[in-house]
């Protein structure tokens, strides 16, 4: 929001090398192998299936590829395993599982864990020889996590911590062997996290849960009825299980944008196909401009999502990297430089599983009346995708964290995002520039992502001043504001990306990304305007109104821009390939 960023400083998808791409296609051989021929046996929770499938992805080391060598892992950095989530995250409920195995499950043993703990249950997680789940979600604890009651009692031989209490919605339920579960110790006003196997006792859980989608992932609640948990499971500190609860998740948010990210490619796959082959009128549907704008639209936001997703992965690998050089420990490291990324963990949640709702939605469309039908895949995509943007933190949560989290940088004096707002906030008083744009490649688009960032800058700075401390309860301009946020973030994602490839591959061949970014770019100055325009309506008036409102144009006002040909050519381009190809 308040610099610009050069192309040169951020990561695309195009640059893995050969070891991460030969680690993503034995992931999708292993799908294709192994999980799609089973998907109905798998939704019908056959009888230990999802086990099998687990110690074999075990076997081929998926489980295990961020694990440190020393715990029988491949120590594989953070966008390596991303990777992996985008690969596996097209396998439907099998991938919600190994995503909670190797994320939820796993990572607050690796990264909280102290060395006896980390030996005693990280190298059979990461085999698959044990199977793990998160207890975090209450039946009156959701997004509220913090004001859980389950509750641990300290035994009077003072050896056992004596848990109680229920757990809803936990993934893996069914067969996991580790519970890692949140709990407050006597009266404390926030959560512990302990690590419970299955057979301490005393833990029971009710028939599988009957959902819209995802059926094949094993959801149970789970009761702990004075289970016995030896002192020294306890992870981390007394009363640090809130923290350990916010950090994992940073991870798991920008982890499920990639799991969404695969199961859009996939979508957009069978989309194409199908509209390749269906013909109606005498012509393939592909044919069509209507069909043909669903096939170019959902091709955008994919790449727009996963510019922004890959991206901010680097980012992480990039500040773990140099924690790592200053000193921190690895886990550590880990964990902080997540933090340090934890708005992007948020923005890509949000963004990535809106984007893959719009596509599996689109692509029921694009197959009509088959979309709706149990047999073809469709449907399945449809119901699995929706619990996306409830769980890892709703989207709403999630967009209001993005906002809470920039003002507490802001007001620690980390960001300094008042000074920007105040000069833009000028820049309203002074005459517009009406020099013309400079017609290098991109040089007219960037001047429009500048200006889409002091929209963000005015509608946040003027709402933090006007408003105060009550803008924390003003929760429809806080999502304006994410919303901007959001689109800028993606829009700025998908330019550099395509500036990148320019460079690396010549203006000729990624003509199509550049009609991607170009789309994107004008749509995200829309809904930046409707964003703004609502915030603004909403707290200002009078002359103070006009001046932000003609800001407001101003800052979102475009050149005219031919979408529907670029649409058209990015259409062309897919259903040429017969396949997502960007
Ligand atoms: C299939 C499935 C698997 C899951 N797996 C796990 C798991 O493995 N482990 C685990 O611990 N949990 C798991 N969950 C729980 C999941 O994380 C929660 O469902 C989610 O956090 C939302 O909580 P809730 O269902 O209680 O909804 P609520 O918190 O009751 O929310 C209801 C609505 O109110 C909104 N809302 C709530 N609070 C606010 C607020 N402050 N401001 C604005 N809007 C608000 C929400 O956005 C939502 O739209 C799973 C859930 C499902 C459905």
């Amino acid at each position: 929001m308040i610099r610009e960023t050069p192309f040169q400083e951020v990561f695309i998808p195009e640059e893995f090398d050969e070891e991460q791409l030969m680690i993503k296609q034995t992931c999708v051989d292993f799908i294709d192998a192994e999980v799609y021929p089973k998907l109905d046996a798998i939704d019908a929770q056959e009888e230990g299936l999802m086990q099998q499938l687990l110690d074999k992805a075990g076997d081929l080391g998926l489980l295990s590829v961020s694990i440190p060598e020393a715990y029988g892992g491949f120590g594989k950095d953070f966008n390596t395993s991303m990777l992996v989530a985008d690969a596996v995250g097209a396998g439907h409920s099998f991938a919600v599982a190994l995503s909670a195995h190797t994320g939820i499950g796993t990572l607050p043993i690796l990264y909280y864990g102290n060395e006896e703990q980390k030996q005693r249950y990280i190298p059979k997680l990461a085999s698959g020889e044990y199977k793990a789940a998160y207890c975090l979600t209450e039946p009156n604890a959701g997004s509220d996590a913090n004001s859980g009651k389950t509750s641990a009692r300290l035994n009077e031989q003072g050896t056992h911590y004596v848990i109680n209490g229920q757990k809803m919605w936990i993934t893996n339920g069914g067969f996991a062997d580790i519970f890692i579960v949140f709990a407050k110790i006597d009266d404390d006003k926030n959560l512990s996290a302990f690590i419970i196997e299955r057979n301490f006792g005393g833990v029971t859980m009710n028939p599988e849960e009957h959902k819209m989608g995802i059926k094949g992932s094993s959801t149970r609640q789970v009761f702990f009825n004075d289970c016995m948990v030896p002192v020294e499971n306890l992870l981390s500190e007394r009363g640090n299980g809130f923290k350990i609860a916010v950090n994992i998740l940073n991870i798991g948010r920008i982890k499920l944008s990639a799991a969404a990210i695969g199961s859009s490619r996939k979508v957009i796959d069978h989309a194409t196909n199908y509209a390749n082959e269906r013909v109606q009128f005498g012509l393939q549907i592909s044919k069509f401009g209507a069909v043909r704008y669903k096939l170019a639209e959902m091709a955008i936001r994919l790449f727009a999502a996963e510019s922004a997703t890959y991206r901010a992965g680097q980012n992480i690998d990039d500040a773990y990297e140099q924690l790592v050089a200053k000193g921190m420990d690895s886990a550590q490291a880990r964990l902080k430089s997540t933090e340090q990324f934890a708005v992007e963990c948020a923005i890509t949640k949000v963004w990535g599983s809106e984007m893959l709702d719009y596509v599996v939605d689109e692509g029921v469309q694009v197959y009509g009346g088959m979309g709706f039908s149990a047999d073809a895949p469709m449907e399945r995509a449809y119901r699995d995708s929706r619990i996306n943007r409830i769980f890892e933190g709703t989207n709403e949560v999630n967009r209001l964290l993005i906002i809470d989290m920039l003002l507490k940088r802001a007001m620690k004096g980390e960001l300094d995002l008042m000074g920007p707002a105040q000069s833009v906030a000028g820049e309203l008083m002074s005459i517009p520039d009406f020099a013309e744009p400079d017609s290098a490649l991109f040089a007219y688009e960037k001047r429009v992502l500048q200006n889409l960032k002091k929209v963000g800058l005015l509608v946040a700075g003027a709402a933090v001043q006007k408003l105060m401390m009550s803008l924390s309860k003003e929760q429809e301009i806080l999502m304006n504001i994410a919303d901007i946020m959001g689109y800028v973030y993606l829009a700025e994602s998908t330019l550099l990306r395509a500036e990148k490839l320019v460079h690396m591959r010549g203006e000729e061949l990624v003509k199509g990304q550049i009609d991607i970014a170009r789309v994107y770019l004008h749509s995200a100055a829309d809904h930046v305007y409707l964003a703004g325009k609502e915030a603004l309506y909403s707290f200002a008036e009078g002359d103070e109104l006009k001046m932000m409102l003609m800001g407001l144009r101003r800052f979102t006002k475009v050149e005219p821009f031919n979408s529907k040909e670029a649409r058209q050519r990015i259409a062309k381009q897919l259903i040429e390939a017969n396949k997502y190809c960007f």
